[in-house]
């Protein structure tokens, strides 16, 4: 059983679908609005829309902690973080995306050659429920950055959320409709992908996003798609173990697990497996989930959530793994108390599909070459920490793991540095958000050339000369050939 398998909400009453068309179409109107404006009144408005959210940062706060049963406090740390990359977005996109020269090299050395990036026009973003302001504003902050309109649809257990966010906008800038919400189930999801959007920026889990990579092979619509996670941790036998079961705490527990980026499973080389293991439990013993501010985190928000945590769990005992801390009972619906497994075969679940739950697998190696093997044995590649004090094996250990962000020394360190692109490979998706790439990925990059005089060496005409081809042979060798 997968999160993808269950329904989100209990059956609710026929809504009417939203009329996606006439969305985009106002969104196709105030996308011309909005890349007329051109850099530095686009980096003013943007900056009074974060200026709009963090006025209302508490109410956001609070309608982030009802739709999804985080605390309070967890949600003011993500509005801080989404605000940070909103201002960098806004101030480092005419840096990123403005036409600059690029060298023409020795063959077209008479041609001025330059690279812009043009923005492509309305972006559909679709966003999932864990982290719903924060995540979804990695596509959804830096399209509005580099030019675009945005059609935005939440998941729809954080409709309010996102709805909120839109009228940030207009409270900002209310001329023209930049950031509009549409809500509803998948089938809105795909319907908003039909309508003629320029591009779709698709975060949550693999399986939908092959439905909505094959929405948008119809119409051969790019797609940037931020799927899900099994990210493993590599502690050494040099790590510090306070550190490393500090952030395995964070990374495992925090959320209720429900991070794309969170750690699922940690490989711990053996002589210090038990030591580890020791600590970790002393220190997840402690967490409660609960509703009040003094919860160490919340309730499952997906309500399939514990069934799949109890299936990981139940599925990973039977198959010879051991509870070192709860187990199927510490599942008490709506919240799942912290659980600790060790010796857990690596075929399965637990091992290698996304919990997305409170839940740590904790499995011994014999060194780090068969933790980044196993590591790198499931088909996502999201991200990864690794815990030594030996920093230098710790960045040769990171460039063999198949993730898009390595950490050493911490977990989730990067979140917060809006200058690094984020996202995965193989079932974790492709295509980044955050950072230049980030505004890169919504923006359409556009070469030109200009001839400033004509070549000595005149080769783009029909008529080449008997002089211009000797010599062009000639350069090939010299410029391409080996030496002998
Ligand atoms: P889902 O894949 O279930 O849904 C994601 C979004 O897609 C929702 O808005 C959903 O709508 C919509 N959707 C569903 N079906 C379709 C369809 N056929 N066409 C278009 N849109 C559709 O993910 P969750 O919301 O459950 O989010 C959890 C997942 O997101 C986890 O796998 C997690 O790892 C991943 N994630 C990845 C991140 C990353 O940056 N890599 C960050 C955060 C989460 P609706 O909700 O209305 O059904």
């Amino acid at each position: 059983m997968t999160l993808t398998d269950s329904p989100k909400l209990q059956q609710q009453p026929e809504q009417p679908l939203p009329d996606v068309t006439a969305t985009v179409a106002a969104a196709r109107e105030a996308s011309a609005w909005w890349a007329g404006l051109g850099y530095a009144e686009r980096r003013r408005r943007t900056l009074a829309w974060k200026n709009a959210i963090a006025n209302g940062a508490e109410e956001l706060a609070e309608i982030i902690s009802r739709e999804t049963g985080k605390p309070v406090g967890d949600a003011t740390l993500e509005i801080m973080l989404t605000l940070g990359h909103l201002d960098w977005a806004a101030k480092h996109a005419r840096k990123v995306l403005k036409r600059r020269g690029v060298p023409a090299g020795a063959v077209a050395f008479n041609q001025k050659a330059t690279l812009g990036y043009e923005p492509y026009g309305v972006v559909a973003v679709i966003g999932p429920w864990n982290y719903p302001l924060y995540t979804p504003m990695g596509s959804v902050g830096y399209a509005i950055a580099a030019g675009n309109a945005v059609v935005f649809k939440p998941s729809e257990l954080t409709p309010d959320t996102a709805v909120w966010l839109a009228e940030a906008w207009t409270r900002a800038n209310p001329e023209q409709p930049v950031l509009q919400v549409v809500t509803g189930g998948g089938e809105v999801g795909g319907a908003l992908i039909r309508a003629g959007v320029d591009k779709v920026g698709f975060t949550g889990s693999t399986a939908t996003a092959k439905k909505v990579m094959a929405a948008c092979a119809e119409q051969l619509t790019p797609l940037v798609a931020e799927c899900g996670g099994k990210d493993a941790m590599i502690v050494a036998a040099d790590a510090n173990l306070d550190l490393a079961t500090d952030f395995a705490v964070f990374g495992g527990f925090g959320n209720s697990g429900q991070t794309c980026v969170g750690v699922e499973r940690v490989y711990v080389v053996e002589s210090v497996r038990r030591q580890f293991l020791d600590l970790l439990v002393e220190k997840a013993r402690t967490l409660a989930p609960g509703t009040d501010e003094s919860a160490s985190y919340g309730r499952m928000t997906h309500p399939a959530g514990g069934d799949v945590v109890r299936e990981h769990v139940q599925d990973a005992l039977t198959r010879g793994g051991t509870a070192v801390l709860g187990g199927v009972d510490s599942v008490k619906a709506p919240f799942v108390e912290p659980i600790v497994l060790t010796d857990v075969p690596e075929d399965a679940d637990a091992v290698c599909v996304e919990t997305f739950g409170p839940t740590l697998v904790v499995n011994g190696v014999a060194d780090l070459d068969e933790a980044v093997e196993k590591a790198n044995a499931t088909d996502y590649g999201l991200g990864a920490s690794i815990f030594t004090r030996n920093h230098k094996l710790g960045e040769r250990l990171a460039a063999r793991l198949k993730a898009g962000a390595v950490t050493i020394d911490s977990v989730l360190g990067f979140a917060g540095v809006a200058a690094l692109p984020f996202g995965g490979v193989g079932g974790s998706g492709f295509g980044r958000v955050h950072g230049p790439d980030g505004l890169r990925e919504f923006s359409r990059a556009k070469s030109m050339t200009v001839q400033r005089f004509k070549a000595p060496l005149d080769l783009l005409r029909i008529d080449r000369s008997e002089r211009d081809m000797k010599i062009a042979k000639s350069m090939l060798h010299s410029l391409h050939g080996s030496r002998k």
